[in-house]
């Protein structure tokens, strides 16, 4: 098997597993190797590290299969991986019930580029990265055989795909579209699914709690959700017995879904919801200049930040966005704010809302720190995979 040796010194992050190994920490590969292939990872001394996909094209040269340099990478080396992600979600039975429920998380679930999503019987996959592109077969075996689904389609058309020199592939590798449009339920509330042109897989699993907070939450409040997609926490707001729903997307189709949402759900009370299409940084001060109030504000706007070096640019963003959603509170209004942005970390995103607190010329307190739920996991070695941040705050 070909080796990949690092330069001396740059084991320390693979000591600390961490699973990325970056062009800059690589002194050589011996032996021939192809986009993909299982190399064995050796530290400059020739010690033996790990096993990893070598990944010629992205900055991140090899991602760690295993640390355990004896194991072997094959078609039962995905069997074991895959099983142990799909039982990890049987840790909790309010995660196994789910319909909607991620079954592998990428490196947190010591797969990475790997993403699996069960929605009902199907699962969305998605390969983003060319480690896992070479033993597609072997993972949708694996994945059918753990999940016990019918139907696997695959997603594989995220934009990080282009940095490792991949192609989109989309398409049924398990079974055939179903006749009938994709739905689950979620915290008793129903929910259109298009695994074909929806959002990542389909569907923002990752705010499943949080939405289930905004039900919690929401009893007799005039509710303004920003970013609504496909309706997620409007439809929550209502099933929580808000006093309005206004939700506001971009995008038409998103919209349509939303409202096509509702109608799936007879039980939610539709006369209180109001739909805009419009863009949230001009309608934040629409809403404003109509002199309009609201006793919770829910932003969850798309990644502002892909990266670090994004940071500052997303902050101006964030800022302006929260600071207009305090404006717009009654008194002791709830904030619900969030970013999933890779390139902001948690206390940068903290002190962003405070900023925005005080342009808007309002005290308060954070009451919660909301992120992913347990079927997205951070490995304890991968702190990249905690993306999701959010704030409830309560102003005074
Ligand atoms: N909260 C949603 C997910 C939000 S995804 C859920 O729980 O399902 C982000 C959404 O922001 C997308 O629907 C996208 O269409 C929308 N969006 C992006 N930029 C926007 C803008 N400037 N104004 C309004 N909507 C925007």
């Amino acid at each position: 098997m070909a080796q990949l040796v690092l330069r001396p010194g740059k084991d320390r992050s693979l000591a600390c597993r961490h699973p990325w190994i970056f062009a800059a920490a690589v002194e050589r590969l011996s032996g021939r190797v192809r986009p993909g292939d299982t190399v064995d990872v050796v530290a400059a001394n020739g010690r033996p590290l790990a096993k990893a996909a070598w990944s010629p094209q992205s900055k991140i040269r090899a991602r760690v299969w295993t640390f355990d340099p004896e194991e072997i990478v094959d078609n039962a080396f995905f069997k074991r991986r895959i099983r142990a992600a799909v039982e990890r979600r049987r840790l909790t039975c309010e995660l196994h019930r789910q319909e909607g429920l991620r079954l592998i998380h990428g490196e947190s679930d010591g797969l990475p580029g790997l993403i699996a999503d069960r929605y009902g019987d199907t699962v969305v996959l998605q390969l983003t990265a060319v480690g896992p592109e070479k033993w597609r077969l072997a993972i949708v075996g694996a994945l059918q055989q753990a999940s016990g689904c019918t139907r696997i389609y695959e997603r594989s058309d995220s934009n990080v795909r282009r940095l490792e020199g991949l192609e989109p592939v989309t398409g049924w590798v398990l079974g055939e579209a179903p006749q009938e449009a994709l739905t689950i339920l979620e915290n008793g509330v129903r929910m259109q699914v298009d695994v074909v042109t929806g959002h990542k897989t389909g569907f923002y699993l990752d705010q499943r709690e949080n939405r289930r907070l905004t039900r919690e939450l929401a009893k007799d409040r005039a509710t303004l959700n920003c970013f609504c997609y496909t309706g997620g926490f409007s439809l929550q707001a209502l099933a929580g017995g808000a006093s309005r729903v206004l939700s506001i997307d971009s995008s038409g189709p998103a919209l349509a879904t939303a409202i096509g949402n509702l109608a799936l759900n007879p039980q939610l009370d539709g006369s209180r919801a109001e739909w805009r299409e419009a863009d949230v940084f001009n309608e934040l001060r629409v809403l404003r200049k109509e002199g309009q109030r609201f006793d919770l504000v829910i932003l969850d706007p798309p990644k502002f930040a892909p990266s670090a070096a994004h940071a500052e640019r997303a902050a101006r963003a964030y800022r302006d966005i929260n600071a207009f959603g305090f404006r717009l509170l009654n008194p002791g209004g709830l904030l619900m704010t969030y970013s999933c942005s890779g390139g902001i970390r948690s206390e940068h995103f903290q002190q962003i809302v405070a900023d925005a607190a005080a342009d808007a010329g309002c005290e308060g307190r954070i009451l919660r720190r909301l992120g992913a739920p347990p079927d997205h996991p951070v490995a304890l070695h991968f702190s990249e995979g905690e993306y999701l941040k959010g704030l409830l705050c309560q102003v005074d």
